[in-house]
This record gives structure tokens, C-alpha cells and sequence, in this order.
């Protein structure tokens, strides 16, 4: 194992989680593609008052971070989402650390297609991972494509690179390695979180947990049906308080409630 990174990648081995469904075996390993901290900044939660905000001492900002999870399951490679593909992208050297390379990735469930769950498919316009097929729900993949102007230019630049490795799916459809979509729709159209086992990879259903978790009528700014958002975090958060281990890709460490 090439330890690139000592801090990065001990949080990894906390955070790992091995759980089980039936007959698959899955272990967790979070990804966290932000090099330097990140912190949602105040601003993006407009409707949480002052009053609040200095309460749980977040004036500063909310700490988040950007990140994929890498599933291992029964000999197969798995990523969820795959982060913004900035220049200083830790997915590669984590995806490396996990002794597994991008051409070794077996499948992509993609939760929504915004540029930071998405960005880290393509480098210079072609495919980072050679042999993955990419999963999209055809809900959210519907939208985008009917999105005006440069909107569906990121989806559109993933389907000329994978070509028909782009699979859509609904949520009544039987997806690889026994995992489940999740209708968690909100904050895209088709915004998915994946059931993995006895956890759920929940996307982007809260982009600041230090506010949300306990007051999850707040929507992010970016939430594009925020009625819709509050709803599905409600429903996710109930889901963690009956066992579920919820994870999300903006959760700061251990990635997640
Ligand atoms: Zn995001």
C-alpha cells in the first residue's frame, strides 16, 4: 500500500465500514477528494436565522468535505459518484491506496449530475475508467438532457466518452451486486442514494450535517425543489435513526451521521 497521504487515509481506516445484505458482503471505504478543508459557507443556508447559526457556533462556515465511496464487494469495484476531477484530486491516489485502479472499476451508480459528483469521469474530454459501466437514473438523466443551453453540456460529454457503458434505470429495476436505488429527489429531479447493504450512500441530501442533521428544514441554496429536499432529508434522517448507517458525499470525517 503507498501511503500518500498518512492523515487522509487513517481516517479512511476509521470510517470503513464492512456490512452485509442477504447474500453480499460489502466494505465502505469514503474517498475524500478535497486536498485542503472544506466548508460550506454560511450563505448557502439563507432561510437558518443569525440566531442559530452563532448558537452552534457555525459563522464561520459549515465543515463538509467532497467525496466518493469506493464499495468492494464479492470481487467486484464500485464507486459512487467520482468527485469534481480538480487538479489536485485525491480520487486517484485514494481509489490507489485501496489497491485498485480506475481501469479495475466494475461499475459507477452516479447519485445526481452536478459537476462535483461527476467531473472526475472525464479527463480532457475521455474516460477515466476503461471498463466501468455508469449508472444513472433515467430520471435524472431525462432532466439534465432537457436542460437548456451548457446545463446538459457535463451529461452529455459523459455519453460520448463511456458511449453505451451509460446504463439507465429506474427505481423498480434490479441494479449489480445486489445494490438498491433509493428515491431521494430534491435536490436534483432524480437525485438517488444508493442502499448498500445495512447502510445508504445518500449523495447530497444535506450539504452542511452540522445544521441539517438536527434542523433539516433547511435547504441548501443549491437544493433545486427545496419542499421536495426537506422531505427526502426527513425520510433519510428517520432511516438513520432506525440503524442505517447514512453516509453522504458532502459529510465532513468519518463521512457519515
Ligand atoms: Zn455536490
Amino acid at each position: 500500500m503507498k501511503l500518500r497521504n498518512l492523515s487522509l487515509l487513517s481516517l479512511i481506516a476509521c470510517a470503513m465500514t464492512a456490512c452485509s445484505s442477504g447474500q453480499n458482503d460489502y466494505e465502505i471505504f469514503p474517498i475524500q477528494d478535497n486536498l485542503s478543508p472544506r466548508m460550506m459557507g454560511r450563505t448557502l443556508f439563507p432561510d437558518a436565522p443569525d440566531s442559530l447559526i452563532a448558537e452552534l457556533g457555525l459563522e464561520e462556515g459549515i465543515p463538509a468535505s467532497v467525496s466518493a465511496f469506493l464499495v468492494k464487494t464479492d470481487g467486484n469495484e464500485i464507486l459512487f459518484d467520482a468527485a469534481n476531477g480538480a487538479p489536485d484530486s485525491q480520487l486517484m491516489p485514494v481509489l490507489e491506496s485501496l489497491q485498485t485502479t480506475a481501469d479495475e472499476v466494475d461499475y459507477i451508480f452516479i447519485t445526481h449530475l452536478h459537476g462535483d459528483h461527476i467531473g472526475g469521469l472525464l479527463k480532457e474530454g475521455e474516460a477515466v475508467f476503461s471498463n466501468a459501466l455508469v449508472y444513472i437514473n433515467k430520471t435524472e438523466y431525462d432532466a439534465w438532457m432537457a436542460m437548456e443551453g451548457r446545463q446538459s453540456e457535463g451529461l452529455r460529454n459523459i455519453c460520448n466518452a463511456y458511449g453505451e457503458r451509460v446504463k439507465t434505470f429506474t427505481l423498480e429495476d434490479e441494479l449489480p451486486c445486489g445494490i438498491e436505488a433509493v428515491e431521494a429527489y430534491g435536490h436534483t429531479p432524480g437525485h438517488t442514494a444508493y442502499r448498500v447493504g445495512d447502510a445508504l450512500i445518500a449523495g447530497d441530501v444535506m450539504h452542511g450535517t452540522a445544521l441539517q442533521a438536527r434542523y433539516p428544514e433547511f435547504s441548501a441554496g443549491f437544493d433545486m425543489d427545496k419542499e421536495m429536499s426537506v422531505k427526502t432529508r426527513r425520510a433519510i434522517l428517520k432511516m438513520a435513526e432506525e440503524g442505517v448507517k447514512v453516509y453522504g458525499m458532502h459529510f465532513p470525517a468519518p463521512y457519515h451521521l
